[in-house]
């Protein structure tokens, strides 16, 4: 981060400053709310948990070397006391950002913004030094805590955005004002807690409405929820997909045999050819989007088709493929899902599967709502029509919903299998798969499937 002085903190969020002897002292970062994080120069957000509270480490961490604590209560040693250390996070954040040059850009939408995000910022690295959120750190704490790490040579802050609700994402651009926002799409990831797709659409789309005159709006010309954004935002507009009308599109898409989708880039300003090392035809959808943002920031086709050909995942168990040594391949896509994403990874595995046995191990999808039951059996119809060898379905009602639908769809009998968790999903695997099977292991978050995946990695 930019050094500041505690004085200067103290100042920009309002705190008073306690048992500090000298506030011209400087924090040189980074900002931290684990105390295991902490380094000489740090400054120690103090939160209070479910679990633990933040300020029961604050002796500990400025021994480590925090130059002061960021806290609700004096804490006997320097520290910054404010109302709300959320608040002044936020507070310091946005002091920050404005005296960086740093362009911002800012995404959202149901899936992909972490895939998208690591995207973009392995384009934009390529041009200049770029600041990026790491994992997928995209709420009020993290949001702040990413910005923070910025310095003075960052060209661009790359910021995932989520929302769990209607007002989360103007809450989050007020911290850090993108000048390019971008988003995905609208699903259903999270309609148990937003009442509907509309709901979701009208939250997401707060990112527009926050732009400036001189910034971009960037939109996925195929979703139409995200297209009709455009109405909500003084920014220009640019639209990205695979629609005729989109500026930034895809041609002659196709995934190859091993599953990587290969598409011909085309740009206002030029096109070029794209062959990606990620697996699985959303990454089209993904790709088009951070083409669309590094060619508002000046980049031509080429550099991006080159960056996007030799981008990898930076983030874990998503689309992981794992090759092991008896020739079984695991694709561990364990960290999260929804329907979008089950429907996505479906297809990769069917194309990466041509003429060997697939195995689809599935769990849950959460936070459906009045969907869930819906939302499963089409899943499990659907692993049936791409001819999917088998279906693993792991734990409990939902798991039945997907074996279900494959019965509906294909009068699956022994093509599916339903088990109670994790441990016999590893047990049955172990002991069926052969040579040249390709597993795709893949639930919500909370299910924790990539425990599956590990184990079937380490059996090979
Ligand atoms: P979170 O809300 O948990 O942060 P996210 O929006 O950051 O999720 P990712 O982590 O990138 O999304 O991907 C989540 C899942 O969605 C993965 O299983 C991935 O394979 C899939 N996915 C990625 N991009 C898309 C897309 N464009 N459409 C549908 N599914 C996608
Ligand atoms: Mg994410």
């Amino acid at each position: 981060m930019i050094a500041l002085s505690l004085a200067e903190i103290a100042a920009v969020v309002g705190g008073q400053t306690h048992d500090i002897p000298d506030p011209s002292v400087q924090v040189t970062g980074p900002v931290v709310r684990d105390s295991r994080e902490v380094v000489p120069g740090s400054l120690f957000a103090a939160f209070v948990g479910e679990r633990v509270d933040g300020h029961d480490f604050a002796a500990r961490v400025v021994e480590a070397g925090a130059v002061a604590v960021l806290a609700s209560r004096p804490v006997g040693v320097p520290a910054i006391v404010v109302e709300d250390v959320q608040t002044a996070l936020g507070a310091l954040a946005r002091h920050v950002v404005r005296r960086l040059g740093a362009t911002l850009v800012a995404l959202t939408g149901s899936a992909g913004k972490t895939s998208t995000k690591d995207l973009i910022a392995q384009v934009l690295r390529r041009k200049a030094p770029t600041v990026f959120t790491p994992q997928s750190l995209n709420n009020e704490i993290g949001l702040p805590l990413t910005a923070l790490t910025a310095t003075e040579e960052t060209q661009f802050l790359v910021l995932e955005m989520g929302a769990r609700g209607i007002g989360h994402i103007r809450y989050l651009t007020e911290l850090t004002p993108p000048r390019i926002g971008l988003v995905l799409n609208v699903g259903t990831a999270h309609i148990g807690e937003f009442g509907g797709r509309e709901q979701i659409a009208q939250a997401k789309g707060e990112l527009v409405e926050a732009l400036p005159e001189d910034g971009a709006a960037i939109l996925n010309a195929d979703d139409p929820l995200v297209r009709a954004m455009a109405s909500r935002t003084k920014a220009k507009v640019v639209l990205f997909g695979e629609s005729a009308e989109a500026d930034v599109r895809a041609e002659n898409v196709r995934l190859t045999d091993s599953g990587q989708p290969s598409f011909r880039l085309l740009t206002p300003s030029g096109a070029s050819d794209v062959t990606m090392r990620l697996y699985g035809e959303h990454h089209v959808s993904n790709a088009l989007a951070a083409a669309a943002v590094a060619h508002e920031l000046g980049m031509s086709a080429e550099e991006i088709a080159t960056a996007l050909s030799e981008a990898g995942s930076l983030s874990r168990w998503r689309m992981e493929v794992t090759e092991r040594p008896d020739g079984v391949t695991i694709v561990n896509d364990a960290y999260n899902a929804n329907p979008e994403s089950m429907r996505a990874a479906l297809r990769a595995l069917a194309a990466m599967g041509k003429g060997r046995r697939t195995w689809a191990v599935l769990g849950k999808m959460a936070e459906l709502g009045d969907e869930a039951l819906a939302e499963h059996d089409a899943v499990g119809r659907l692993a049936v029509r791409l001819n999917v060898s088998k279906l693993v379905a792991v734990g409990g009602i939902e798991a039945s919903w997907l074996q279900l639908g494959a019965y509906n769809e294909g009068s699956w009998g022994e093509e599916s299998v339903h088990v109670s968790d994790a441990q016999a999903a590893i047990d049955l695997l172990r002991s069926e798969l052969r040579p040249g099977d390709v597993v795709l292991v893949k639930a919500s978050r909370s299910v924790g499937l990539e425990s599956v995946a590990q184990a079937l990695v380490e059996t090979g």
